[in-house]
């Protein structure tokens, strides 16, 4: 696997712009955006108004109609999609760059993961584009019943800045994968690695105008994007708050139909019966510090059966202890900074106001030495309750809270939220308490003996209550892309 190689992030050119048309527009710039590592001034980025999404949109529409994307043999939408895949790996030092240079990314991930993980999943949604027919249904025998998958024209995307690639990625390329036509919004904090993927796409073969990109803040370009009329669908990556937004606006413009991928407050139930505490510490480790807690599906709640309760805690703070800030752009850094210092302070108050209500700290949350940025060592918090700030908030940081429990039935009734049900971490030996555990969850994925994703496209994500509706990934992702028309046809005319 390759590692990222240091880089001088002043010689990487930005594409500090909209993308519509298959063209780079420059526009007035607002919106400053940083290097979370040390909090360095990049630019400013140009907004979007009404007009510009308006003109992105009905672009997107009319090529959806004119180009034959939709219309083609389905074969050749395919091919085009894997050259873009191709296109991906042949340029990955670019995109890994302009991905490290905003976001919380250090470069020897998003060289070994982000950049390679966007390619094979245009790879994976490329072989659909070939087998989303309908079906044809005998009804009467005089009488042909089809049901015609078609797609729903444009699809308004807006993604968020955890990883912007992969996260952007996800929801453009189901919708492109059936027929549709895309805008996405990205992040204002991390807006130029999908710039160059837009720009890849139309050198692949994506009609130029089909996937326009369009920069700019939440309540001017989001709203007025997730408003436009010809959007036949929205897909949103979000916090929960923003994705109740994103469904009024929905509900008024429309309404239409929305994919929303919210929130989460992960638990991980860890059985006393587990066969290897070490593996199990690194795992929980991994599930609470990745991306620094920045991460939706974060495992952020450690229930524990009381017996194995010391052996584990003591494994999980020693391993815990090492962690150390470091610039994005050098190949030996591997933790992640906050993204912002609003995002940090917002996550210190929420501990210590967990504290000021009886949490005490296993391990204290602290601010590691960066100059400019903030980098937050890893959090850990017992004597918590379901009602404690860092237990019910989602708190996007590396915080894990601790409790325990004596049987099933109170891990399970622990591990329920009032609001998310993203996902759940299972780690026992015995495969009859996994299964009890895997139909008791209300969490939209459930992992056991392992936590988090690696290449396993075919499977869905997607959360249950307030974290979300719909999938990403999966068949289930390019079938959310499509409509269904139902045509009755008689022989007699
Ligand atoms: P956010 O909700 O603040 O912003 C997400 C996007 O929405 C951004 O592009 C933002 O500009 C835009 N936006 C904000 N207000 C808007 C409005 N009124 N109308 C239209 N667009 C608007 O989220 P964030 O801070 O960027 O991302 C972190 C959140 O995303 C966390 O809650 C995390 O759990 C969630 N997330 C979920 C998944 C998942 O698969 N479930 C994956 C990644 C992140």
């Amino acid at each position: 696997m390759m590692t990222g190689i240091t880089f001088d992030p002043t010689q990487v050119a930005l594409p500090n712009a909209h993308f519509v048309g298959g063209k780079l527009l420059k526009g007035e710039g607002a919106t400053p955006v940083h290097t979370p590592s040390d909090g360095r001034l990049l630019c400013h980025l140009p907004e979007a108004g009404a007009d510009l999404v308006d003109h992105a949109v009905c672009l997107a529409q009319d090529v959806q109609i004119r180009s034959g994307w939709a219309t083609c043999a389905p074969r050749e939408r395919g091919r085009v999609l894997r050259r873009w895949a191709d296109l991906v790996e042949q340029n990955a030092v670019e995109l890994a760059r302009l991905e490290t240079v905003c976001s919380t990314r250090p470069i020897a991930e998003t060289t070994a993961w982000d950049v390679p993980f966007t390619a094979e999943g245009i790879r994976f949604f490329s072989e659909y584009a070939d087998k989303l027919g309908g079906e044809v249904a005998a009804t009467q025998s005089d009488l042909l019943g089809m049901v015609l998958a078609e797609p729903y024209g444009v699809i308004g995307a807006i993604a968020p800045w955890n990883f912007p690639l992969v996260m952007g990625s996800w929801k453009v390329i189901p919708a492109l994968a059936a027929g549709n036509g895309v805008v996405l919004k990205p992040s204002e904090m991390t807006p130029f690695s999908i710039i160059r993927l837009a720009e890849l796409a139309v050198e692949a073969g994506v009609p130029a105008g089909l996937f326009n990109v369009v920069q700019g803040t939440g309540p001017i370009t989001g709203d007025a994007l997730a408003r436009h009329p010809v959007c036949g669908k929205l897909t949103f990556t979000g916090s929960t708050r923003t994705g109740i937004e994103i469904m009024k606006a929905a509900a008024e413009s429309g309404p239409k139909p929305v994919t929303l991928e919210l929130g989460g407050k992960s638990p991980q139930i860890v059985f006393d019966d587990i066969r290897d505490a070490d593996a199990v510490a690194d795992r929980i480790l991994r599930a609470f510090t990745g991306n620094a807690g920045q991460v939706c599906v974060s495992g952020s709640r450690l229930i524990v059966q009381k017996g194995v309760h010391d052996v584990l805690l003591e494994k999980i703070i020693e391993r815990a202890q090492g962690f150390v800030s470091g610039s994005l752009e050098k190949a030996e850094t591997r933790y992640s900074p906050i993204i912002s210092e609003r995002q940090a302070a917002s996550i210190e108050a929420a501990v210590h106001e967990s504290m000021q209500a009886g949490a005490s700290a296993l391990l204290p949350l602290n601010r590691l030495s960066s100059p400019g940025g903030v980098f937050l060592s890893p959090c850990i918090l017992s004597d918590v309750t379901p009602q404690t700030r860092a237990v019910k908030d989602e708190l996007f940081g590396p915080v894990l809270t601790v409790q325990t429990f004596d049987d099933e039935a109170e891990a399970f009734a622990l591990a329920s939220h009032a609001t998310y049900g993203l996902a759940a971490g299972v780690h026992t030996a015995d495969l009859g308490r996994a299964m009890r555990a895997v139909r008791n969850l209300k969490a939209g994925t459930v992992w056991v003996n392992r936590y988090g994703r690696s290449s396993d496209f075919v499977i869905p994500t997607g959360g249950y209550g307030g974290s979300g509706i719909g999938k990403d990934l999966g068949r289930q992702a390019v079938e959310a892309n499509l409509r269904y028309k139902s045509v009755l046809m008689a022989f007699e005319g």
